[in-house]
């Protein structure tokens, strides 16, 4: 899916900014572009209302506009996609799990409030989506040399080799791709 990620909430509001001089990542044109709705996703602060988590940019073909009426979106590099967790959350629940084996422990440090499958169901995203990251990962650097057993091991350390300027591999992951980390 076409999208766009943003590093900061300055940087959302460029993009807003900019929507009439930006061209269409589907048809390349100019000036169609308008802001569509939000995309909404559940905070873990706050269970019960849908925060604001990126816009959905609609390229306008209504009237004299002249898109492709197809849209994209554009979102906040701290979140991830269907996921209640933020990246930093994400990332402290990934290592400890795939350093120590235990899922539900690793997760329990989060206080994140979740159900008891959410651990699985969160790593098994990350096992899915794996191959690709590593993938992506080897056209910014080679992987460390590792002692680590599990391939989720090997993953998280060339994350973080990749980016070790950064307070958050994922965020930066996702920066770096414009693309979902899982
Ligand atoms: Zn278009």
């Amino acid at each position: 899916m076409c999208q766009r990620v943003c590093e900061s909430p300055n940087e959302f509001e460029a993009v807003h900014a900019q929507l009439k001089t930006t061209a269409c990542p589907h048809c390349k044109s100019f000036g169609n572009l308008i802001r569509h709705g939000y995309l909404r996703g559940y905070d873990k602060e706050n269970r019960q209302a849908r925060t604001v988590r990126g816009w959905r940019i609609y390229c306008s073909k209504r009237g004299r506009a002249t898109g492709c009426g197809r849209t994209f979106s554009v979102w906040w590099a701290s979140k991830v996609k269907r996921l209640f967790l933020t990246v930093e959350q994400l990332w402290d629940f990934l290592k400890h799990a795939a350093r120590s084996g235990n899922k539900m422990q690793a997760f329990r440090r989060l206080n994140s409030g979740l159900s008891s499958s959410a651990p699985y169901r969160i790593w098994n995203r990350f096992l899915a989506a794996q191959s690709a990251i590593r993938t992506a990962l080897h056209r910014k650097c080679e992987p460390p040399k590792s002692t680590a057993r599990q391939p989720a091991e090997h993953t998280l350390a060339h994350l973080e080799a990749a980016f070790r300027d950064h307070s958050c591999p994922i965020a930066a992951f996702q920066i770096w791709l414009q693309a979902s980390f899982m």
